[in-house]
């Protein structure tokens, strides 16, 4: 009987010091992080570059310019990896007070790990972008993840884990967990003038309307719950953004749309992801502050100079684009993430 209670004993000594053991390591490792934040951007990926790159249409060079393929994709991560990116909350990077300032945040990270923030722009599978050899939509799996809808160059339509970068980022962070600080994925960047997700939740009046509400709801339920928040991307993603023409009234018409028919489905967001870029930066100009009063804190524009700047009430930061033409065009901007060399698909 004595032998029996010191051995208890002795298992429930090793727990207790297995347990606290590990949470003082995790602790130890990790220090204050005062360098770089690092903010980039990918569109979804090509999985058939001939229906993308070399199709019969006159627009084959925007496919090559703003997209990167599944292939260039798959060797980015892997380096990314090694060269010690880890993922993190936007979040993390700050807090939001009850008077609605903003308070910078400290970072700790393991030791030697530098922060990496990734969106992901116009994941909405638009319409006009079928037929060239991109996924159709987000799915759940037989095992309830998200994947992709795919159809191949002979017409079927396939659910895959590599059809775009939500399911291999997933899985990627699955084989190496500590790729991702506290289970952080990406941020995905939404428009709605023609639903979200590959879901046409656009079209109130179609026929089919509840059936895409609760395709895309069941996507986005899953996708929130493994790491995956949401910005606006804006709901039209019109011309006039690039050009900073667009009127303070059509932006509220715009945002109320967003709010409508997306914020109703992804949930509130303060994340503001310019469509083209554009955040209105002058912090006097009417739409900025009208974004503003719409609850976006955090104003993601693009750029390679890791710009990033916290005011009392706002965040505002650039993202690096990772794109067909970054990794053809001055490609020097990337050394700090991956050598291009290694990563541009010969079908370019
Ligand atoms: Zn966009």
């Amino acid at each position: 009987m004595k032998n029996i209670i010191i051995s208890i004993l002795f298992i429930f000594c090793f727990l207790i010091s297995g347990t606290a053991f590990s949470a003082e390591s995790v602790k130890d490792t990790s220090v204050l992080y005062t360098g770089k934040i690092y903010h980039i951007f990918f569109h979804s990926l090509v999985i058939y570059p001939n229906l993308a790159f070399f199709s019969k249409k006159d627009d084959n060079q925007t496919y090559k310019d703003y997209m990167i393929t599944r292939d260039e994709f798959e060797k980015i991560l892997p380096e990314l990896y090694k060269n010690n990116f880890v993922l993190i909350e936007i979040n993390s990077l700050y807090k939001v007070n009850s008077d609605n300032s903003i308070e910078k945040q400290n970072l700790y990270l393991p030791v030697g790990k530098k922060p990496l923030i990734i969106s992901l722009d116009d994941l909405n599978y638009y319409r006009t972008k079928k037929d060239r050899g991109m996924a159709n939509k987000l799915v759940l799996d037989q095992n309830g993840n998200v994947a992709t809808e795919i159809v191949t160059p002979d017409g079927k339509i396939e659910i895959t884990r590599d059809g775009d970068i939500v399911p291999l980022l997933d899985d990627f962070v699955i084989a190496h967990p500590d790729f991702s600080i506290d289970g952080a994925k990406g941020i995905i960047a939404l428009t709605g003038f023609d639903g979200v997700l590959g879901y046409r939740t656009s079209k109130i009046y179609a026929k089919n309307y509840s059936t895409e509400i609760l395709g895309a709801q069941k996507v986005i339920e899953k996708l929130k719950s493994t790491g995956w928040s949401f910005a606006s991307h804006s709901y039209s993603h019109r011309a006039s953004f690039v050009a900073g023409t667009i009127s303070l009234e059509e932006l509220k018409k715009d945002t109320e749309l967003w709010r409508d028919r997306v914020a109703s489905l992804v949930g509130n967001t303060n994340i503001f992801i310019g469509p083209f870029g554009q955040v209105f930066r002058n912090k006097n100009d009417p739409r900025r502050i009208y974004l503003m009063s719409q609850g976006f804190k955090v104003f993601c524009g693009v750029g390679m100079d890791l710009y990033i700047n916290y005011s009392s009430n706002y965040l505002d930061m650039n993202r690096a684009d990772i794109d067909g033409y970054r990794l053809t065009h001055a490609s020097f901007y990337l050394k700090d993430y991956f050598d291009p060399k290694l990563i541009v698909d010969y079908l370019r």
